[in-house]
């Protein structure tokens, strides 16, 4: 089941970092402080649209790094929260913050005011790489914080990005290993955009950056979305949101609104041909299954998979529904 969470954006708050990727006011999209009673309001306003589909939902405090803001100020936002969870509520609370603001006081503080997820901001598991974008934090704090999130009981989830400043495809293949070993239940992958006002907007305009481009990064995240799939870790976001906000302060970068369906469509296209390859060739036509709500994505953007299946296999193909697994393509000849 998909994450269908009320997003509370808390930015930029109590961050004394500036990494070179973020200017968190603009992925936010908003540069306000939520007070508690913002948050109470907005947690009962979804409640009641909601209704009981709001026990499979959660509240979530994204933007910043909220277990370093102001501790009054994070236990009043918590407290303002937690009313609407539990019996008849939200299923929990979900916060996102860096790992190195987590110790066990914090994780008592989250534990009594209904935080049942977690999220870690690991972004990257190479030492470089962290270091040239300013991390402030190391690959070491993400492992320790990691296992005293699953000693206290709480969800893990981890976030990395793609194509950061001295990455590779190969650093980044390294951080998605490294961050299963880490056993989370979640991961989000954002390939690295330039917004207007950082770091990486002064390298790209000094050419000392170079981000991806929007084909190596759906290839690169195509193959990280199939790796962690077959580690069973869900995916729950890949790619940035598109926000007018960020549509306004875009520099540069692999942004696409249907990021995750154009890599969901390069592991159809690979599966599709292995399905073609099990077949015996000279048939003129072939069906194609996959699962009902999978059929867009095994056709590709303008039936660009289906074309160039058609095309290399010298075959007319038709897609059908089946009641089969996500990513699952079998193929039937049809002679
Ligand atoms: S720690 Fe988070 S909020 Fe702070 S600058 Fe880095 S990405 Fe932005």
């Amino acid at each position: 089941m998909k994450n269908a969470n009320v997003a509370i954006f808390v930015p930029n708050l109590g961050c004394p970092h500036a990494c070179s990727f973020c200017d968190q006011r603009e992925i936010a999209g908003q540069s306000t402080i939520p007070t508690p009673e913002e948050v109470g309001k907005t947690a009962r306003q979804a409640l009641s649209q909601l209704g009981d589909s709001a026990g499979n939902a959660e509240i979530a405090f994204f933007g910043g790094s909220f277990t370093a803001i102001e501790p009054v100020l994070m236990r009043s936002l918590l407290e303002a929260a937690a009313p609407f969870t539990g019996k008849g509520g939200f299923k929990g609370i979900r916060i996102s913050t860096r790992p190195d603001a987590i110790d066990a006081n914090i994780l008592t503080v989250l534990k009594r005011n209904g935080v049942t997820a977690i999220e870690l901001g690991a972004q990257s598991m190479d030492a470089k790489v962290l270091e040239l974008n300013y991390r402030g934090h190391t690959a070491h704090d993400v492992k320790t914080a990691s296992a005293l999130i699953h000693a206290y009981g709480f969800e893990l989830g981890l976030q990395m990005m793609t194509g950061l400043y001295g990455s590779t495809p190969e650093t980044d293949k390294a951080t998605a290993q490294a961050i299963a070993a880490l056993s989370p239940r979640t991961v989000r992958v954002y390939p690295t955009i330039i917004i207007e006002g950082t770091l990486l907007a002064r390298y790209y305009r000094e050419d000392k950056y170079i981000p991806q481009s929007l084909d190596g990064s759906v290839k690169l995240c195509a193959e990280l979305l199939e790796f962690f799939h077959k580690k069973d870790i869900q995916v729950i976001r890949l790619g940035l949101h598109a926000t007018p906000s960020l549509e306004e302060s875009y520099v540069a970068g692999p942004w696409h609104p249907a990021f995750r369906e154009l890599c969901e469509s390069v592991i159809y296209h690979k599966r599709a041909e292995k399905a073609l390859e099990g077949l015996h060739r000279g048939l003129r036509s072939v069906v194609l299954y996959v699962n009902p709500r999978e059929i867009s994505k095994l056709a590709g953007q303008h039936r660009k998979n289906i074309l160039s299946l058609e095309e290399e296999f010298n075959v007319k193909i038709k897609i059908c529904g089946r009641e089969i697994p996500e990513y699952a393509v079998e193929a039937e000849g049809m002679e």
